[in-house]
This record gives structure tokens, sequence and C-alpha cells, in this order.
């Protein structure tokens, strides 16, 4: 038997667990014991990690388009039919007719190196991944006022709270050992609040359980604020200190009475009293979230007045408090910081700074690096849709199942005159590509994953891909060479991290051989530096935080007669993303083979709906047929479907409508109708 050191795939929490093989075949699992994050545990998803690795649908050779059918290939004919392709959509359209999207699934250095592959190979800023559909909001609103969008604390830092304010995290299910420690801490005294109009399993050991309507954060959090304002309860040595701003989040904060904000999110105003009363109270106080505050069409906002909270308590900079963002893919994290995204080279280095592509021209050869602007993946979708996009590359995501509106999605991949999907498995949008190139999963390569608290850890392989399958940054640098580019000849992922590294402040000082046994948390300058588990401690990284002043919009989409419910989205306990890997791993399968959605006792009483009989749901852009759960976690009015079925898919019911600074999708609220199957 031989054990490799690795990271779990599945949620940011960044686990660490040795993969068990038998002659080159997987046959388990064990949790590292000394890790400082999982300390011997694992959640089911973790315990079955290897369960999908040899699975018969893996991919093994490349597959092209052919007549209308996916037939296999070999990897010069693939390569070459996606160099020409690209080329030829560039040819006709523009350099900036082609979108890259990288992956919160794959290792930051193939992430860096798809980034390098969009920007100096084919010219174009258009790379982007798929945190613009969870966490673009927490970057955009974070750098503007901290100056970085990451988790601002560790996930040590949950057993030092003396509060724990949870908004918009199903943590127990998402982030399953982040929600253990958050129990562990309330055991031992730590207090917590909850909001979440979903009686989550959290909300059960919540010493204040806030059931407000969905969309309706920012009432809540300005109340809270005006609350703390009013009752002398600020913390104005920091304030006067540490931030700027001040007096026009006062003002901003004006008309927020508790009872104004009551009438909004139909909790009593006295909730809202006890709840700020009882975070500002706290000698520490952190606040964790995750997409039920990002997935708005004014996430943003919802990002904003989370740190104006924390600014507004000094609890930010010290063990125990802060504002943390829980990540939800393992390197999604990773895949914001190494620049997968239109508008930053890695380390948040912004490509409309000329001196920022002056630098990372000279290492890539010397050929200027493009200045046009790019585009975010979901406006990408759209202009896909309208015709302006032409060529997409996909590598490890499944948007006809993550993207919001599936039909709109379909229609606008269906569009392009060149689809390639990098994947391990034939998606349901690799199904749909000209080119499908078969990947490495994560127990067959070597690399590293960045977890939600920033620490940079590596993954060791554990078994061969199978058949021809290849490591995705080995198929990079492969189409790189096809390309006629020479600068991506790597001797092994430990090079690539170098180049990362010398390029990348906030990486500066991290090497392959620095990251035996648990990583390092960035920013790590230098190599001698320790890494940082608590960003901000003596100054924000921008210096001085910024207090931004947010007025309140509702959602974009509310019930109203032909559409009286609304309906919200999220995941499970049991299955990941789009399910193309938990999906595949029998016990993960057994335990909930089929979507559902949550229905409350009330409203399924209006259609004489019993538990497990089947429903239609519908909205303006699709519907689907789905099983029925009876259950009072939802209040009436509301729905909950998780995302991960192809079969009721809840994407094909939400609604594209975009955050206009963050371009995130409002996953979380739309008006649905729902009818009992006869
Ligand atoms: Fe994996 Fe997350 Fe579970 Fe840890 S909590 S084992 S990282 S899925």
């Amino acid at each position: 038997m031989q054990r490799a050191l690795t990271v779990c795939p599945y949620c940011g929490t960044g686990c660490m667990l040795h993969l068990v093989s038998d002659s080159g075949r997987l046959v388990g699992v064990e949790p590292s014991a000394t890790h400082p994050v999982n300390r011997g545990s694992l959640c089911i998803k973790g315990w079955n990690a290897f369960a999908f690795v040899a699975h018969p649908e893996r991919l093994t050779r490349p597959l092209i388009r052919k007549n209308g059918a996916l037939v296999p290939a070999g990897w010069d004919e693939a390569l070459e039919r996606v160099v020409t392709g690209i080329r030829a959509v560039q040819g006709t359209s523009g350099k900036d007719s082609v979108m890259f999207a990288a992956s919160a699934k794959a290792t930051n250095e193939e992430n860096f190196l798809l980034m390098k592959l969009a920007r100096r190979v084919f010219g174009t800023n258009n790379i982007d991944h798929c945190a613009r559909l969870c966490h673009s909001s927490t970057v955009t609103g974070l750098v503007q006022m901290f100056g970085s969008g990451a988790m601002t604390n560790s996930i040590d830092c949950f057993d030092k709270s003396d509060l724990i304010f949870v908004i918009g995290s199903n943590t127990t299910e998402q982030h399953p050992l982040i929600g253990t420690r958050i129990m562990n801490a309330v055991r031992r005294g730590t207090k917590l609040i909850v909001a979440d109009n979903r009686c989550i399993r959290l909300s059960r050991h919540a010493d204040l359980h806030l059931r407000h309507k969905n969309g309706s954060d920012v009432p809540l959090l300005s109340a809270m604020m005006q609350t703390i304002v009013s009752e002398g309860l600020a913390d104005t040595e920091f304030i006067s200190a540490r931030t700027e701003n001040y007096g026009a989040l006062v003002e901003s904060l004006a008309g927020w009475s508790p009872e104004m904000a009551a009438s909004i999110t139909g909790l009593a105003a006295e909730e809202i009293v006890q709840a700020a009363r009882m975070f500002a109270g706290a000698r520490s106080a952190m606040i964790v979230y995750a997409m039920g505050i990002t997935q708005h069409s004014h996430g943003v906002d919802n990002v904003r007045c989370c740190a104006n909270l924390a600014m507004l308590t000094g609890n930010i900079g010290r063990p125990g408090t802060g504002v943390n963002p829980l990540r939800g893919q393992n390197n999604v994290q990773g895949a914001c910081d190494m620049g997968a995204l239109p508008d930053m080279y890695s380390g948040y280095q912004r490509a409309a700074d000329p001196d920022v592509r002056s630098k990372f021209a000279l290492a890539w050869g010397g050929e200027p690096l493009p200045d046009t602007p790019g585009l975010p993946l979901t406006l990408a979708m759209n202009a896909a849709h309208s015709g302006s996009i032409r060529a997409m590359f996909i590598m490890g995501e499944n948007p006809i199942l993550s993207d919001p509106d599936q039909g709109h999605a379909r229609a606008a991949l269906e569009r392009l005159d060149l689809l390639v999907v990098q994947d391990i498995f034939l998606t349901e949008t690799a199904r749909m590509a000209d080119v499908v190139l078969p990947a490495a999963c994560y127990a067959e390569k070597d690399g590293t994953f960045t977890s939600t608290e920033r620490r940079v850890q590596l993954l060791r392989k554990a078994c061969d891909p199978p058949g021809d399958a290849r490591p995705d940054w080995q198929i990079i640098a492969a189409l790189a060479k096809s390309a006629g580019y020479s600068g991506m000849e790597y001797n092994g992922t430990a090079e690539i991290m170098e180049e990362i590294s010398r390029l990348s402040p906030i990486y500066g000082g991290i090497s392959h051989d620095r990251l035996t046994p648990y990583g390092l948390q960035w920013p790590c300058p230098d190599h001698n530096h320790p890494g940082t588990p608590i960003l901000h401690v003596k100054g924000f990284s921008r210096g001085v935080g910024r207090f931004m002043p947010v007025a309140y919009r509702g959602p974009a989409e509310i019930p109203d007669k032909e559409y009286p419910l609304t309906l919200t989205t999220g995941r499970t306990y049991f299955h990941w993303h789009t399910g193309s890997m938990t999906r595949r791993s029998h016990l993960l399968e057994r335990e909930e083979r089929e979507g559902f959605v949550e229905v409350n006792p009330a409203d399924a009483g209006r259609i004489n709906l019993r538990d497990g009989e089947s429903v239609v749901v519908s909205s303006r852009r699709g519907k689907v047929f789905v099983r029925a759960r009876l259950t009072e976690i939802v209040p009436e009015g509301v729905l909950f479907m998780p995302f991960h079925f192809a079969e009721n898919a809840a994407n094909a019911l939400t609604n594209n409508v975009l955050d206009q600074e963050s371009h995130i999708p409002e996953f979380k609220i739309c008006a649905v109708r729902m009818e009992r199957v006869p």
C-alpha cells in the first residue's frame, strides 16, 4: 500500500488527506491526523474523494466532432484543431472573439498557464473563471474597502471568537469541517447569530436566528449598524485610527431604524436591535458569509455592508474577528490569485496598468500584451449569445448546469463556431463541444491549491491518469507549443510556481519545497516569510479601511400573481457543484440520487401536495419536474432547490440578471410557480 498526502478536491476548507493506493489503484482515503484545519477528520465528501477517480466514464482520449459526432482522435490532431480553430475565429472576428474559462478545480499552476496562454499566446484579456458566479462580489467589494478580496482571518480563528455571525452560509453542508468548528466553538461558549431564512442546521445551535426575507440583507445590516451608531456602541478609536469616510456611512444609515428594516426584512425590530447589541458587545466578533450574500444583483452592496459592520465595531486585524467569505470550490481562491480574471494578472496586479503589462511581457518573451479590457464570464456568455464571442475554451467547468438560465447558456454555446472543453468526464457541456481534451484529475498530478484561508498547499500524485489523459498544465503547454510559442516548456509544476512567485508579490516567498507539510498562507512576500494568518493587522492592505455607504435595492424579480413563490438555490451535503465527481461516487450518489424541492407545508397544502410527490416548478425562463420534500426548513412562500442535478436542473429556472459591478448572477432569488404533477 502507498499513501500520498494531498488536498481534498471539493470545498475550499482545504482539508488534507492521504490517498491510499494498492498496485497503482486507489483503494481509500485517510485524513491527515496532524493537519491544522481538518485535524484527523473529513466530511463524507472527503472520505469518498477516491471513488470517482477510476470511474469507467473517465475520458481517456481526445475527442473531435466529425459529422456531428464526437469521435476519438490523437493528441496532435486535437491540439492542431484547437489552435487552428481559435486562430480562424480570431482571423475573422478579432482577438477578443475568443473566451478562456479557467477552473477552480484545477491547480494554481494550471490556472496561471491558462492565463498566460490567453494573454501571451492568443492576445486577449478574455480569461475568467467560476469565481464570477460565486465570489466576484467579494473581490469587488473588499478590494475597494480593505485592499484585498480574500478571507481576512484563518480557520483557526473560529476557535478564538466570542461571537460568530453567519449570514448567507449553510456552513455545515457547504464547508462541513468549518461548520463543525463553529458548532464546537458554540459548545465552548461562543455566541452564534445565524441570519438565513432557511432553518439550516447551524440555526438550531444559534443564540439568535434571524429569518429575514430573501434579498433583505442590506436593510438588516444597515439597521444593525444604525443601532450600533445611535447607541454609542461603535469602536470610535478603531474608526479614527484605521478608517476613512465614516461620516458618509453615518449619513447613509440615517433612515435605517430597526422598525423601518423590520418592515422589509419581516423580522421584529427587537431582533435586529438584539443582533446589533450582541455583535457590538462581543470582544471579538467575526462575520462568516458565502453565496447567500454574494449571489444577488446587489451582491457587492451586501459585501460592503458586512465590511462596514466589521470596521464599525473594530473587528478587523485581530484573532477571532474579520470578514470571512468562505470560498466554494477547493481552488477558487487560487484561480483568482493566479489572475484567471479579465482585469487582473496574478497577485491581483491590474491588467490596465502599463507597468504590470510590461513586467509580464518582459518575462514572457517581450511581445506586448493586450490592453483592451477583458470580458467577465457572465458577459462573455451573453456575448456568445449575441454573436460577438465566437469561440470558447472551457477548462474543468460545466456551465450548462452551473450558469443561470440554462436555456440561455445552452443557446449561447450552440452559437459558437468553436467550443473546446478540457475535463475529466463528458459533462453536459463537454457533450456540446467540438473538441474534448481528456484531463488528469487531482489524484493523478501534482501542483498546488489555495484554500479559503489563503493557504497554499501541495497536492501529490497518487496514481496515473487513465489512457491518454494528461494533467491540464501539460495540455496547456502543448497547446502553446502547437501555437508556436516556446515559453511554456516546463520540467514540472515546481518550475511554474517559481515563475508565479517571481511575478506575483503575494506569492513571492512561495515555492513547492517550502510547502511541506501544510502549506503557507499568503501574503508571503519573501523566502524567509512565515506566511500571514491574519490580514490587516496593523494597517489595511490599502492603507486605511474605507467605509462605503450602501443604498438599498431589492431583488430584480419578486413574486407576483403569475409566479407567486420565491425560489432560492444552493448545495447539499452529499454533492458538489454540478455533480460530475460526487454523482460518480457510489456512496454519495446512493445517499442522494435525485434533485428535490423543499416546500413549506402551508404552500403544499394549497395544491394538496404530499411529501415525495412530483411537482413542476416554472419560472419565466423554464420549467423543472422534481420531487417535493415537505419541510419547515423553508418559510412559507419560499422554495429551495439544489443545483447539482442535471435531471432536475435548478438553473433552468434562475435569473440571468447581473450585479452591475461584479457581474455575478442573482442565483439566490427568482419568482416561480409550482404545480402538482397529477
Ligand atoms: Fe473536503 Fe471540504 Fe469536506 Fe474538508 S470539509 S473533507 S475540504 S469537502
